[in-house]
């Protein structure tokens, strides 16, 4: 926060009420993984309270038209992340591949190692890739005009603002994100309305875009979203089935950690980077040639989305950061499915619409490009 109060967090829960007073408008929204084990702290619960049923309940309290889960978004981007490490590996692509979905992280590459931008993933983040299904696929099958569907993103996340406007994920009027509000400005909302979060019985997100498995919910916490990558492309590399999905060396809250996965007669090396500060000294060593990656994932915030910037606030206190992934992995474990390519949303998604992961029309709609900054 501003010591002078030059700077002020923006508020868009004034937009928010706008558009779900508004009769013309579809107002459909979704939550990512991280909200569910850290809003209960905005209304007295402990940390690492796991609220997920009583967020999909509130959402409807609030009367939006659809009340959809990121996850979703999640698992589609594993389907194309995991395929484009699979491409890489296979067609002696550029490696490593570095996970895209932070945005925070996205805008400190593009300034501070525009000499790397061929190492990121092109996958959009979840959030937005739910977006351009939302306003394609989601519009088509419950016939209603793309311009009339507004999508609201509930984040853990103040970057995810800028994100949504960047120009490289909207197309031309129809922003595939229309509004994103964080953690702190849904409970905000809630409160306004009266609504006893607390004491709400648990609801399930609505069908069509609203399953998910436990590798997407693991994409709140640092090591999650690669863990979640390499549940699937080892099963899509190796042809066999993954017993243990759970990837002990990849858990952790070292700033910086290294493992080596055996998928096959490949031996894949992963890094994994939380905060800015480690994730250039990564960064750095690759530029140096002193490391060799096959992947990494890096998250801007430390312990990732868990202590993102529009969570609760935590005041840098690392155990209320444990106990919110300890929430994460139990969701995970307590899930039917834990692989991605086990979604039968998304699943269906892709023989109804999207064709092949990691084809053309995937491409059209879920993968970006990143622009060299200037250096600031
Ligand atoms: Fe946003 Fe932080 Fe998560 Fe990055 S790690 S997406 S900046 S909340």
């Amino acid at each position: 926060v501003c010591p002078t109060a030059a700077l002020t967090e923006l508020n868009h829960t004034d937009k928010v009420w706008r558009v779900l007073n508004d009769p013309k408008k579809h107002v459909i929204v979704q939550v990512a993984p991280a909200i569910r084990v850290a809003i209960g702290e905005m209304f007295d619960m402990e940390p690492g309270s796991l609220v997920t049923g009583k967020l999909a309940a509130s959402l409807r309290r609030l009367g939006f038209d659809g009340v959809y889960d990121t996850d979703f978004g999640a698992d589609l981007t594993i389907m194309e992340e995991a395929s484009e490490l699979a491409h890489r590996l296979q067609h002696d692509g550029t490696l490593p591949m570095l996970t895209s979905c932070c945005p925070a992280w996205v805008k400190f590459f593009e300034h501070q190692f525009p000499d790397l931008l061929d190492i990121p993933s092109t996958c959009k983040s979840p959030h937005i890739m739910f977006g351009a299904i939302a306003k394609t696929y989601y519009a088509q099958k419950i016939g209603i005009d793309p311009k009339d569907i507004v999508v609201v993103s509930v984040m853990p996340c103040v970057a995810k603002k800028a994100e949504a406007k960047r120009p490289e994920l909207t197309k031309g009027d129809n922003d595939n994100v229309d509004l994103v509000i964080t953690t702190r400005e849904y409970s905000q909302m809630l409160k306004e309305a009266g609504v006893d979060f607390k004491n709400l019985k648990d609801e399930e997100f609505d069908k069509l875009l609203g399953e998910s498995t436990g590798a997407s919910v693991i994409f709140g916490t640092t090591g999650g979203v690669i863990e979640a990558a390499t549940r699937t492309a080892y099963e899509w590399l190796t042809g066999e089935e993954l017993e243990n999905v759970e990837f002990e060396a990849l858990r952790g809250m070292d700033g910086i950690r290294e493992a080596e996965v055996q998928i096959g007669d490949k031996s894949l090396k992963i890094g994994i980077a939380h905060g800015l500060g480690n994730a250039r000294a990564m960064l750095e060593s690759i530029q140096k040639g002193e490391s060799k990656y096959d992947a990494i994932e890096i998250m801007a915030c430390p312990g990732g989305c868990i202590g993102g910037g529009g969570q609760p606030y935590h005041h840098g206190d690392m155990e209320i950061i444990k106990k919110r992934q300890k929430a994460i992995y139990s969701e995970d474990r307590n899930k039917k499915k834990r692989k991605s390519h086990e979604n039968q949303e998304v699943l269906k998604l892709y023989k109804e619409f999207l064709g092949e992961p990691y084809g053309e029309k995937a491409h059209e709609l879920l993968h970006t490009y990143y622009t060299p900054k200037e250096k600031i």
